[in-house]
């Protein structure tokens, strides 16, 4: 069976990927399984450089093939912003996900509403030796001015998917895991996938 390591360690992603990957005849690891503690610089100009520069990063340290996923919130009121820089989005040094939420609100204040807003996923697929093959999903709604919901990670609360009349921190696991910028990419990813079960 092939062994497939999610290339992060963002708790929130591995929880989602291992369901999403749930359905495939696949071993997944994480970094902690193998006890492999890799900090990846994200100094990419795209989503795909990242994802890619991830992957193979993981999969060159551990030999096993390795899924990683850049993923961001591109806000159309802000230019786009944060978009690739939003894991390290707000002023303060050790800025919770909370704390990037609240700035995200801050620097929207004064601009009509609806925020409107896009989740966006790069999934990246390194190999050892051999090429990185690459999918991805968005997920489109708006930012509301008031948390709402416990669920999911990062800007969840804020994320308002109007077809659903939820935030994605409202959704269930099942929902988020149908409708999210992630299952998307990861659902264009499977073909891929399935090719390198095959060796
Ligand atoms: P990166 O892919 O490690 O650069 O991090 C992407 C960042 O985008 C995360 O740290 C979150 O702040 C945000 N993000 C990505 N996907 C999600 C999601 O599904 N829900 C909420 N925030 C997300």
């Amino acid at each position: 069976m092939l062994k497939l390591l999610i290339a992060t360690g963002n708790k929130g992603k591995i929880k989602e990927l291992r369901t999403l990957l749930a359905g495939l005849e696949v071993d997944l690891l994480t970094p902690g399984d193998i006890g492999l503690d890799l900090d990846v610089l994200e100094d990419g100009q795209n989503y795909e450089e990242n994802a890619g520069k991830k992957a193979r990063a993981y999969s060159q340290a551990s030999g096993y093939v390795s899924l990683a996923d850049d993923s961001g919130l591109e806000v159309d009121a802000l230019g786009g912003a944060p978009g690739l820089y939003s894991a390290r989005y707000s002023p303060k040094p050790h800025a919770t996900d909370a704390d990037r939420r609240a700035y995200m609100l801050e620097n929207l204040k004064g601009h009509p509403r609806p925020w409107k807003a896009h989740f966006h996923a790069t999934i990246a697929i390194g190999t050892p030796d051999g090429p990185t093959l690459f999918a991805e999903g968005n997920c489109h709604g708006e930012i509301i001015p008031t948390e709402r919901g416990n669920n999911g990670f990062g800007y969840d609360p804020i994320f308002y998917i109007p077809e659903m009349n939820a935030t994605m921190a409202e959704l269930s696991m099942d929902d988020k895991n149908r409708l999210s910028h992630r299952a998307l990419a990861v659902n264009n990813a499977i073909p891929a996938l399935r090719k390198l079960m095959k060796f």
